[in-house]
């Protein structure tokens, strides 16, 4: 067992069953906010002749409706004359985030201080449980601004005493790392494989930085990337799992899933038709919802929300760093799901196939595919084109053969398909920078399904 510490101790190693009577007394706390403060909320008890005082316990959120962004969106301007979610006065509300949908209007958040205090308490809980303390330096490249990641990590430092050097982004110069020897950075798997990149090209060995460990979050990745990016750094990294909604669900030390601050955010995972919850151990859609404690304010209340995220609930027995806090598996996006045959792969094992250790001697790490239909009626093409150090010095079979073979090993039911040519992979091999999403400005989509049907 590590050193035992805590950022809040009696909560963190709270016993299940006292653990249990905590969430469902804020669940009653929560409810009762909502029916004072929340539009939306009064509205949809009365619409859907739920009597809230009857919600009593966590299981009682299963007989309410399951709501999503798209109820968000819905409910605001212009849709709406106001914000319907709006559960704070304007008095209470410190800030207004919005979080880049996809489609359409952004969702609209409102954060009190207390939602900001809050959400730091999770981060600083993550980051003590993954070694951090006041005599660390932390480069943050997460971006500052709307998202609330960067923000509530520098609140958070500030709980623990910790130095932060917010840069928001991961291409400061390298003498940063020289200059403040920083012990641990905060960006996405991608982005710290590029600055490794950086740092290395220009003549430092990774292994030598002052950095200890990194947190990644932001987005889902293959367990592959993760193990070849520690293995860049010579350094541990954690994930973490954050979102403006209110999750914020960090790895500790023992490497044994994330663990939610059950006191703070609630949540429960549903089936795919979002009637029932699955049994921990099974994979579903990640549902959350607010808990308050008595006197709090609250900018966006939100009972039952769907996060469009799977995950599968590993354990709620007690953690070997000793916390009590249920932990899951690493989220991934349903939007990255794609369905083959009947058979559901995501992005992240498109990533797996790619980092798999001997390709990663050729290869960047950068990647994207597509799916394509067949030359025949019913067809299936996966194509994964890779970013090489040099195209012309590359193993193409080693490469092939790992990538399907790790692609297919978590995908029986695609295993026939292979074999008779139904669906196939391709592979293209780029040149650095040949990639197309390389080219296209904002978020990279590393996953597009570009069949007709
Ligand atoms: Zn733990």
């Amino acid at each position: 067992m590590p050193e035992s510490h805590y950022f809040a101790e009696p909560v963190e190693t709270l016993e299940r069953g006292d653990l249990d009577a905590l969430v469902d007394d804020r669940v009653r706390t929560t409810v009762q906010y909502a029916v004072a403060h929340s539009p939306f909320y009064r509205h949809w008890f009365l619409e859907n002749r739920i009597d809230p005082s009857e919600i009593r316990v966590h299981e009682d959120l299963l007989t309410l409706p399951v709501i999503s962004g798209k109820t968000i969106r819905e409910h605001q301007p212009p849709l709406t004359p106001d914000f319907q979610f709006l559960s704070a006065g304007w008095g209470d509300v410190f800030t207004i985030q919005e979080t880049s949908g996809t489609s359409g209007t952004p969702k609209s958040f409102f954060l009190t201080w207390g939602d900001w205090k809050r959400y730091a308490e999770k981060y600083a809980r993550s980051f003590v449980s993954q070694g951090f303390s006041n005599k660390d330096r932390v480069v943050v490249c997460a971006s500052y601004g709307m998202n609330v990641g960067a923000n509530t990590m520098t609140l958070a430092a500030h709980r623990l005493g910790m130095a932060i050097i917010p840069f928001g982004r991961c291409d400061f110069p390298p003498r940063v790392i020289a200059s403040y020897r920083p012990t641990a950075i905060v960006g996405s798997v991608f982005k710290l494989l590029r600055l490794g990149r950086r740092i290395a090209a220009e003549g430092t060995r990774l292994q030598d930085t002052s950095v200890e460990r990194l947190v990644v979050g932001g987005e889902s990745f293959a367990d592959d990337s993760r193990a070849y990016l520690a293995e860049q750094w010579g350094c541990p990294v954690y994930n973490t799992y954050g979102s403006t909604e209110g999750t914020m669900c960090g790895e500790c030390t023992e490497l044994a899933g994330l663990h939610v601050p059950e006191d703070l955010v609630h949540l429960d995972v549903y089936d795919p038709r979002l009637k029932a919850f699955v049994p921990d151990g099974e994979c579903g859609r990640a549902v959350l919802t607010t808990l308050l404690q008595e006197g709090s304010a609250c900018g966006t209340l939100l009972i039952n929300y769907d996060t469009e995220d799977t995950t599968v609930v590993l354990s709620r027995e007690r953690c070997a760093c000793g916390r009590t806090h249920m932990r899951i598996i690493n989220p991934q996006r349903e939007a990255e799901t794609f369905w083959v045959f009947g058979n559901s792969a995501n992005r992240v094992d498109v990533e797996a196939g790619v980092f798999q250790h001997d390709n990663m001697q050729y290869l960047t790490g950068e990647y994207e595919a597509f799916l394509y239909d067949g030359t025949s009626p019913g067809d299936v093409v996966m194509r994964v084109s890779v970013e090489c150090n040099d195209p012309d010095r590359i193993d193409r079979h080693l490469i092939e053969d790992r990538f399907t073979e790790r692609f297919i090993r978590y995908k029986p039911g695609l295993a026939q398909h292979a074999e008779d040519r139904t669906f196939s992979i391709v592979f293209r091999y780029k040149k650095p920078g040949g990639l197309e999403l390389q080219k296209l400005p904002g978020r990279p989509k590393r996953l597009v399904d570009r069949r007709s049907a």
